[in-house]
């Protein structure tokens, strides 16, 4: 599984996906699109999860995004207890795949399931990880 979920930052391994990294530099936000079957992944994979093809090309993100759900954090982990509560919010992204983000400056009262957001993605770079974390955000 080339990502590993937990809190705010995942940590994506060095592999034909690093170039996800880069394009994040340059403030692309992509996926992938299977070569074989059609199948779009974000984040993107190397292989395939549908049919395990290691062919696939990069496609562009708009960052715009849909509220799915979200969730109050008030217990935080380890790490994290100085900033509760937080909130975290699950998206769907229009062109495939959901993504689980920090949001940010949006009071609670704001709120809506369904409503437009966008994606902000932030990254720190260390050798021989890359630490990615997303912020949802307001969307006019
Ligand atoms: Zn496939």
């Amino acid at each position: 599984m080339p990502f590993k979920w937990f809190g705010k930052v995942s940590f994506v391994p060095y592999t034909k996906v690093s170039q996800f990294a880069d394009e994040l530099k340059e403030g692309r936000l992509v996926g992938s699109r299977c070569l074989s079957c059609g199948h779009v992944s974000f984040p993107p994979r190397a292989d395939c999860i549908e049919c395990l093809s290691p062919d696939f090309e990069w496609v562009e993100y708009s960052g715009k995004c849909i509220l799915h759900t979200f969730t109050i954090i008030h217990a935080a982990p380890t790490g994290f207890d100085d900033i509760a509560p937080y909130i975290i919010g699950i998206v769907d992204l229009p062109e495939g795949g959901r993504l689980l983000g920090w949001m940010r400056g949006i009071e609670k009262e704001e709120i809506e399931i369904g409503m437009p957001l966008k994606v902000v993605p932030r990254m720190f770079e260390e050798i021989p990880e890359i630490k990615v974390y997303y912020t949802l955000e307001k969307r006019e």
